[in-house]
């Protein structure tokens, strides 16, 4: 499908024009006949088209309104796609995944809200068998970081309780219209069954990571206190049951010892 109109940069509308990548990510999502698949953004289509023919249902999501009419006249004759014209960050997700138990999500994402995406995928990780996403190679980078490592942060640490983040292949700026300013990945994201390691309350556990790499120059200790989740003579404590030295820095911390401190700080704020 093309569109004579200029993509927007305020939706992040980098079209996918070489058909090696769109082939490479359509067979990273393995997509079969009995498969329910949603793409978010899917713009003029390139993935969608292949998508159409291979997946048993197929929902769209596109904001922007002129492509989502575009879509909705090219399918109006197929019963098993949907085109919903919305946001993504608005639109009730786990409402319209309901009516199957499995979804795969292939997404070529904006990039200016790709985090804010993958946190909503992430509540709804249990309707989710698989997700193929192209992001910027930075927000890739920092998902599949090991501990103490620059791009390691608070992405990694809570998408990496919940799923396991692979990056497939990289993806040159030429590859797409217009071509963006900067490096691209696909990742691919299997949900667990459950978290990787318990955490105790969960919004505890988002709490003390944000906290850690709130401030970077500042020692593990003090970034803990500034979270306010334990009273700071309790603190030291805390962190000494825990086995962790709270000169560190929060960016050294694994996610088992996040999940310790968790779990302590959760008893106290139950
Ligand atoms: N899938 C197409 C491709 O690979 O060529 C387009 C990808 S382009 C990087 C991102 C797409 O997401 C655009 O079509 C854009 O209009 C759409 N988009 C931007 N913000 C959105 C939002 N909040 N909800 C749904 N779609 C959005």
């Amino acid at each position: 499908m093309s569109s004579k109109r200029r993509p927007l940069k305020a939706l992040g509308q980098n079209f996918l024009v070489d058909g090696n990548i769109i082939e490479k990510i359509i067979s990273s999502a393995d997509v079969h006949p009995e498969d329910c698949v949603l793409e978010i953004g899917p713009g003029r289509g390139a993935l969608t088209e292949i998508l159409a023919q291979r997946a048993g249902r197929l929902i769209l999501i596109e904001f922007d309104h002129a492509l989502a009419a575009g879509l909705k006249r090219r399918y109006a004759d197929d019963p098993r796609v949907t085109v919903i014209d919305g946001d993504v960050l608005a639109v009730d997700l786990a409402e319209i995944l309901s009516e199957a138990e499995s979804w795969k999500v292939v997404a070529n994402l904006p990039y200016n809200i790709s985090t804010a995406v993958l946190f909503r995928l992430q509540e709804i990780r249990s309707k989710l068998s698989r997700m193929i996403l192209m992001l910027q190679k930075e927000v890739g980078d920092r998902l599949v970081a090991p501990p103490d490592c620059k791009d390691y942060g608070v992405t990694t640490v809570l998408l990496g309780l919940w799923f396991d983040m692979r990056r497939e292949f990289l993806v040159h700026p030429g590859c797409f219209h217009p071509s963006p300013k900067v490096d691209s990945a696909v990742l691919r994201f299997v949900p667990l069954s459950a978290p990787r390691v318990a955490v105790g309350n969960e919004e505890v556990f988002r709490r003390v990571v944000k906290g850690s790499f709130g401030m970077r120059r500042k020692t593990l200790i003090n970034c803990l206190k500034a979270t306010e989740l334990v009273p700071g003579d309790e603190l030291q404590q805390i962190l000494d049951d825990c086995g962790i030295d709270g000169k560190r820095r929060g960016e050294t911390l694994t996610l088992d010892e996040f999940a310790a401190l968790s779990r302590r700080f959760s008893v106290v704020n139950a």
